[in-house]
């Protein structure tokens, strides 16, 4: 006999039918769901259960959760909540489906205003749409979640493999979900959707949603992409490769790089080789960034250089080529990058060139994941009063910059040991273990996966086939190959570069001369207080990790064997520093020249001597030299970093006699605090002005 609580379920099963009804409202007459879509859908509604969508980006996974959303209320199920970074991205499909009659909102960093007005009518919504950032806010977990929690339709959680530690972009947000997964009832059903997961991480987010989540997943194998490596040793002709390539190739695409200031760099010499391009980082403005996404979409540029800020969730169909100059560290990344080409077209070019600074750079992003655990527990006995800390005072307490506090706590957070209050953090006063054992396999994890990038460089077989495989694709079939990238048509691009274009290029990279931060606050919490008077901004040869400059400078101050020759003319680095100061716009020519020691012996003679050597080629003064204490100072954090510095210098050697403006002469600047307390000292002590001049910049 059939229980009551049975026939109520199947009775009040959604059809398929129905749910191609609903889709129509969204998509337009006509659209039908395909199987595998309808099979998640059915798996969701009828059956009420968990499930991993494992689909390319196009797959059609929203229609699946509007659908899904909108037929469980229907049978009489509270709103949905979907957990997405990408909201911006979804409003086209907020406002197509509220054609269809499915009610949505977001509440999230851009719309405070109407949080109010959602949060009152959250009963009459289909669905409700979040940032896992959301999750975190206090006020949100205090007063909106409860009004949801037990009465939850559906949960959606995007972009999931961000629930994975062993995810490429994990985040500590994200831990959060996995908390609420665990105290809904086991009968709400859950959506977790990702367009790149390998077994490991498909393991570690079907541990989190429920042993019989079900999962649906597709191939990886993206019939556009035509792959190629390109193999070149030298920085710069690299960039004149991509200045050339960019003439051979069709449409607009993404030119990816793996710092800002490379990004930037190239971007200015392929402007100055003709090309209409432009520069995407981190540091460019949010209302910047639409712009230069719309102008890309719209093919008014050739192409974008960006950094992995050019994120999640773009989308150009017809982005006609992904070039990387240096790259990721793992084939997922890599992956997931080169998929925004060619999606809604037949064919797009993908093409990578590494170079032998990557591993550096991999290694050093590596290493700002999660501080060591002495200074975690810093962390924790500061948040140890009755009282909230605001980060920005934690900052003056721990030695560790802001982005990487805040890190710590997140983690620290969901891991129940700290709290965020109205007005800072507190401790729970919960242990709290350094999980050693986690961090090193992490740590193991990111050294197989870039080796496995080198892997993917070298190899000589289908690269398609490669990426398919190390992201575990389940549908790749024995002896398949894509007979597209260089390997399976044996057609590898040319290296030759055109030698006029390579030496234009060569010359602007190289370039000398980019500007130094300036300070003009003493941070907070240090002995010095307020406005920085004397210290203009100053100027130095080159970054260290520049593409062009870098690599000579770096080798310069490993040796510090340098000393300037009698002839400037014959002294590229000399030349380089005449160069810098002859294209300097300030406002009163410097009259003397000091230079900055440091704890090492070497350095300080080959400082001064290229001072003493500027101030003669200049014919300025040569004022002497300051003298550093014998121990470098090993303070990260601005305020630490000022106070260890406060008497730390001996200007005795100094003698300004003639009055003006004073060259402060270094070796290198990072936080540039260094550099910033001799030059506030030495202007108050020769009542001028100083102007730093650096051999290069370490930020
Ligand atoms: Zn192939």
């Amino acid at each position: 006999m059939m229980s009551e609580a049975c026939y109520r379920v199947s009775a009040m099963n959604a059809t398929r039918d129905h749910a191609n009804h609903l889709l129509q409202g969204i998509a337009g007459p006509g659209a039908q769901l395909r199987d595998d879509q309808w099979a998640a859908i059915d798996a969701l509604v009828n059956q009420r259960r968990r499930m991993l969508v494992v689909q390319r980006t196009g797959w059609g996974k929203s229609a699946v959760y509007f659908i899904a959303a909108k037929l469980l209320r229907e049978a009489g199920h509270g709103p949905s909540l979907i957990v997405s970074p990408l909201l911006a991205l979804m409003r086209n499909q907020v406002a197509a489906a509220a054609r269809a009659g499915i009610r949505a909102a977001t509440i999230n960093s851009a719309n405070a205003t109407e949080w109010d007005a959602i949060q009152a009518g959250i009963g009459s919504l289909d669905l409700l749409l979040i940032s896992p950032e959301r999750l975190n806010s206090p006020g949100f977990r205090a007063e909106v979640l409860p009004q949801l929690a037990g009465g939850i339709g559906m949960l959606v959680v995007d972009e999931a493999h961000c629930i994975s530690d062993w995810g490429h972009d994990f985040r500590p947000d994200y831990r959060r979900i996995a908390l609420l997964i665990r105290d809904l009832p086991a009968t709400t059903p859950v959506l977790a959707t990702t367009a790149t997961a390998n077994d490991r991480v498909v393991a570690d987010v079907v541990a989190q949603l429920g042993a019989d989540t079900g999962s649906i997943r597709g191939g990886l194998d993206r019939e556009s992409l035509a792959l190629n490596v390109v193999q070149l040793p030298d920085p710069t002709r690299r960039a004149a490769w991509i200045a050339q390539y960019l003439s051979t190739v069709e449409g607009s695409g993404i030119i990816y790089c793996l710092t800002v200031s490379e990004a930037h760099d190239l971007a200015e010499a392929l402007d100055t080789a003709g090309w209409n391009v432009a520069a995407y980082t981190g540091r460019t403005e949010a209302e910047e960034r639409e712009r230069l996404e719309q102008a890309l979409i719209a093919n008014e540029l050739k192409a974008l250089v960006a950094t992995s800020a050019l994120g999640m969730g773009f989308d150009k169909p017809d982005l006609g080529f992904v070039i990387h100059l240096g790259a990721p560290s793992s084939p997922v990344s890599y992956y997931q990058q080169i998929g925004r080409a060619g999606r809604g077209t037949d064919h797009a070019e993908v093409v990578l060139l590494p170079g032998p600074e990557d591993a550096r750079i991999w290694e050093y992003f590596a290493s700002v994941s999660m501080p060591p655990e002495q200074t975690v527990r810093q962390l924790l006995a500061a948040l140890d009063t009755s009282e909230p800390v605001s980060t920005q005072r934690l900052e003056n307490v721990v030695d560790l910059s802001r982005t990487r506090i805040d890190q710590a706590l997140k983690v620290l957070d969901v891991d129940g040991a700290v709290e965020r209050v109205r007005g800072g953090w507190l401790s729970t006063g919960a242990t709290w273990e350094y999980d050693e054992e986690r961090y090193a396999g992490l740590a193991n994890a990111r050294e197989r996966e870039q080796n496995l990038m080198l892997d993917y460089e070298a190899t000589d077989q289908c690269r398609m086939i490669f990426l398919r495989r190390e992201l575990d694709d389940p549908t790749v079939a024995e002896g398949e190959v894509c007979g597209r990238c260089d390997n399976c048509t044996g057609n590898h691009l040319p290296v030759e570069v055109d030698a006029a274009l390579a030496e234009r290029m060569d010359a602007q990279l190289k370039a000398p001369g980019i500007p130094l931060p300036q300070r003009k606050q003493w941070p907070t919490g240090s002995a010095r207080k307020g406005k920085i008077p004397g210290v203009l901004p100053g100027k130095a040869l080159g970054r260290l990790n520049d593409v062009a400059r870098g690599p000579a400078l770096t080798a310069l101050l490993r040796d510090s064997a340098y000393r300037p020759a009698a002839d400037w003319r014959q002294d590229q680095w000399l030349r380089r520093f005449v160069e810098v100061l002859a294209g300097w716009d300030w406002a009163q020519r410097p009259v003397s020249v000091v230079a900055l020691g440091s704890p090492d012996p070497a350095r300080s003679a080959m400082v001064e001597a290229t001072a003493a050597a500027l101030a003669e080629v200049g014919r300025m003064q040569f004022a002497g030299a300051v003298a550093a204490g014998p121990q470098e100072i090993q303070a990260r954090n601005s305020a630490f970093r000022v106070n260890a510095l406060d008497r730390y210098f001996d200007y005795s050697g100094v003698d300004a006699t003639t009055q003006g403006p004073i060259l402060l002469v270094t070796d290198v600047v990072d936080s540039g605090w260094t550099v910033t307390v001799a030059a506030a000292d030495l202007a108050q002590r020769f009542g001028t002005e100083v102007l730093p001049l650096a051999f290069a910049s370490a930020s």
